[in-house]
């Protein structure tokens, strides 16, 4: 089969005990059949008492179902399970993280999850140049779609190609803000052709901006006009997007990290972004001090977008799907505004760490997806509110 992954995906190194953000904290680790029948045939009648103890009944049999630190995590930063009996041991879960696998029939596509801190940091160091290769191969998992569509599937990924194409040409924070209107208005107009069964609508009208620099090769049918966009989000959308579940106390707990810059916003600095002057001045600020963010959020919608846009594939939802890479984008810089308020510095790795605790919090519950969603009910396909 086809395999189509990120170009540094073979190379991923786990940091182990060195790790400062380490996934044995904070997460329900589901546990499968072949998992439970290996811990039940546990010949150590000690360690076979320590993993039955240590599985719970959630919606599946899971450990660490406080999701506080695992019980197997040992003071080394290393899991004392594998130490002891290897790394086939360990919950496939474990084994396979932070490796993210979509088959599609057609091909299959393997990323790092950033909510881990050496994806996150992997990003960051190809942020100039975020590279897909591809091989033939064994497929890694079952094929995850039921659409067998591949003219369909082949054109979302034309359509991911020239986004990524277009965001790649982008250096300027005013570029970013203008690509991203422009993704965005072209998947509403995507989503209303094929609503009205127009299914030609991409090589009629191919995707294209204009930036600075002249109009692009490829030309396209959006024009941009800076005065209506959508990202950042405005002051209001975030603060809603902040009162949803995706901050809530238990995060002190499961997530002291995320949890610190939450507070940040909440009591300390809010009166400085709660404005829509406010918080546009404070994204424009730190883009100004630290340019490089531009890079890094540019870098994070497309690696947004070659994870989740071939969603589309299965719900058709172009709009959807384009525009929660947005509000993700837009609630990461939030949290980044946060922690140079703080910090005063932003390093690359300084912005993987935020990244990291922010993608592990934002990305795992449909419920939360959802409810982040319809904080951008109130704006309907073409009529963007004007923010600036
Ligand atoms: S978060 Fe990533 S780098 Fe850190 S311990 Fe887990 S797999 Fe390793």
């Amino acid at each position: 089969m086809k395999i189509r992954q990120i170009s540094y995906f073979e190379n991923f190194k786990c940091l182990e005990g060195k790790c400062g953000e380490t996934c044995c904290m904070g997460w329900l680790i589901p546990l499968d059949d072949d998992d439970i029948a290996r811990y039940k045939a546990e010949k150590s009648v000690l360690l076979k008492t320590r993993l039955l103890l240590a599985m719970s009944e959630h919606s599946v049999p899971v450990f660490n179902s406080s999701c506080g630190e695992c019980t197997f995590h040992g003071k080394n930063g290393l899991c004392s399970l594998q130490l002891a009996r290897g790394h086939e041991y360990i919950p496939e879960t474990c084994r396979s993280y932070p490796r993210y696998y979509r088959n599609y029939g057609d091909f299959e596509e393997r990323y790092l999850d950033l909510s881990c801190l050496e994806a996150s940091r992997n990003l960051v160091r190809h942020a100039d140049e975020l590279m897909i290769t591809e091989t033939e191969g064994p497929e890694d998992c079952e094929k995850t779609m039921t659409n067998d569509d591949s003219t369909f599937l082949n054109t979302l990924v034309s359509i991911r190609a020239s986004f990524t194409d277009a965001l790649q040409k982008v250096r300027t924070y005013d570029e970013l803000i203008s690509v991203l209107y422009a993704i965005d208005s072209y998947s509403a107009d995507l989503q209303n052709a094929y609503l009205h069964g127009d299914e030609s609508y991409y090589d009629m009208h191919p995707f294209g901006v204009e930036l600075s620099g002249g109009p692009d090769s490829s030309g396209g049918p959006v024009h941009l006009n800076n005065a209506r966009h959508i990202f950042p989000l405005s002051a209001g959308e975030v603060d809603s997007l902040a009162h949803t579940s995706l901050y809530h106390n238990r995060l002190k707990k499961t997530n002291p990290r995320l949890y610190e810059l939450f507070q940040l916003y909440f009591r300390k600095y809010y009166r400085d972004v709660a404005s829509e002057n406010g918080w546009k001045r404070a994204c424009r600020e730190l883009t100004e001090e630290y340019p490089e963010t531009v890079k890094y959020l540019r870098a994070y919608y497309s690696y947004y977008l070659y994870q989740y846009w071939l969603k589309t594939y299965e719900d058709y939802s172009f709009l959807r799907n384009a525009r929660l890479g947005i509000i993700h984008t837009s609630m990461l810089l939030l949290m980044t505004v946060m922690y140079v308020k703080k910090h005063r510095s932003l390093s690359p790795e300084e912005f993987a760490h935020v990244c990291t605790v922010y993608n592990r919090r934002a990305f795992f519950s449909e419920d939360l997806i959802n409810d982040m969603y319809r904080v951008l009910d109130q704006r309907c396909e073409g009529a963007f509110t004007p923010t600036v």
